[in-house]
């Protein structure tokens, strides 16, 4: 076949043609650098900047300090106190109250149940949270998923799906559900290996137990978060090479040693869970052990995890991360915690800063992507109105939340 010259140039200029008109739609979402001006950031480290500019280039931070590029969006955040996204490690984000105003449970319509845990993942990155770990609900996936699809606001998540525990089954049959898990797509693992504070916090997973659960995930590549309240069972956590210790109520010297020893995190969360369900109290009674019993032992609780928390600070090798174990009720306030720890516990708030920032991150093993204001890292940054180390009520008040990259939250017009 013979095409005329015209015949056989139309189907190429119109293919550049079209090329040339689809291109801005193919283009990635984010065309211009984000110029953030600062006057005060702490960088997450232990470090603080003044009077600068962060230049924010697609999802991530492309430098810190000079000049601003040609046709840039500026945020001015003088005036503001700028910090890395906060980080919660325990955050249990599917837990809300139903319509009724109760905790909820399995009689909740699906479409209600969807649409207050949104609730809950919008309210947690306003507050300036912008990563959590949730151990855990299979439900947390879709979740998860969603928000990394970026159609729903919420926090970047990582969660354990189904946690394991003491009757979920043998060693062997616990290495198959950490290797079921994997595949189900859990970020890590999280096992019971004890009571909870309300029942006395005894071991109830055995060394054994503990030992398959932890190594098994390990050689898959997987961390393990443990609730454990009693010495015992932080120390077989511990002994086992698991990588967290969650709450650990009654932690002992001996044990915080031992765990600083073995660069085990400690995750105490004394600043919001039982003042919550305190708070809360007739929105949770009358189910499982949410009795008065219970309630009683969770009043105690406060001034015993507070004392843990005090001796732990004295064990300065002691890797200590920031989870608040929140629940219904707790979402959204997830910066209580710092406040008590802080005004209450004596922390040192710079220490208390890194904590819900770079050494939250690295227990996650993303301290190459987040927890610190460096460039190369993700965009996750957060501006306060006042600042939290100073006052730490300021905790409280995120003016501006920015998740990789995507301004979520601006109580300041862009310029
Ligand atoms: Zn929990």
């Amino acid at each position: 076949m013979k095409l005329t010259l015209t015949q056989a140039l139309r189907p190429a200029a119109w293919v550049a043609l079209s090329l040339t008109a689809l291109w801005p739609a193919l283009a990635p979402a984010q065309e211009h650098p984000i110029v953030l001006k600062v006057g005060l950031a702490y960088d997450g480290k232990g470090g603080s900047i003044r009077n600068t500019t962060i230049v924010v280039e697609g999802s991530k931070i492309l430098r810190i300090g000079g000049a601003a590029p040609r046709d840039a969006a500026t945020y001015d955040l003088t005036g503001l106190t700028v910090t890395p996204g906060w980080i919660d490690t325990h955050s249990h984000i599917g837990y809300h109250f139903d319509n009724s105003g109760r905790n909820a449970g399995r009689g909740e319509p699906q479409s209600q149940s969807v649409l207050h845990v949104v609730d809950n993942a919008v309210m947690t990155l306003n507050a300036g949270f912008t990563t959590i770990q949730s151990p855990g609900q299979m439900a947390d996936k879709d979740l998860r998923d969603a928000i990394a699809r970026g159609i729903i606001p919420g926090p970047r998540i990582l969660t354990s799906l189904q946690p394991l525990m003491e009757n979920s089954g043998d060693p062997d049959r616990l290495r198959e559900l950490v290797r079921q898990r994997k595949e189900q797509g859990a970020d890590f693992i999280k096992l019971f290996a004890s009571k909870s504070i309300r029942e006395g916090g005894a071991q109830t997973m055995t060394d054994a137990q503990l030992q398959a659960a932890c190594g098994e995930a390990k050689s898959l590549g997987l961390r393990t978060l443990v609730h454990a309240h009693s010495p015992e069972s932080m120390k077989a956590a511990t002994l086992a090479g698991c990588t967290s210790v969650e709450h650990g109520a009654y932690g002992t010297d001996e044990v915080f040693s031992l765990m600083a020893e073995h660069g085990t995190y400690y995750d105490p969360n004394i600043g919001l869970v039982l003042q919550n369900y305190l708070e809360n109290k007739p929105k949770f009674l009358g189910q499982g052990n949410y009795n008065e019993e219970g309630f009683a032992f969770m009043q105690k609780g406060l001034a015993i995890t507070l004392a843990t928390f005090k001796k732990a600070l004295t064990h300065k090798d002691l890797k200590i991360v920031y989870g608040t174990d929140a629940v219904a009720g707790a979402h959204g306030r997830n910066y209580e915690e710092f406040i008590v720890r802080v005004r209450d516990g004596g922390q040192d708030p710079m220490a208390a800063l890194e904590s819900v920032t770079s050494i939250s991150a690295a227990s996650m093993n993303m301290g190459d992507q987040i927890g610190a204001l460096a460039p190369g890292l993700q965009a996750d940054i957060v501006a306060f109105d006042g600042d939290p180390l100073k006052d730490v009520t300021a905790a409280r008040r995120a003016a501006f939340v920015m998740k990789g990259g995507k301004v979520y939250k601006n109580l300041r017009p862009a310029r």
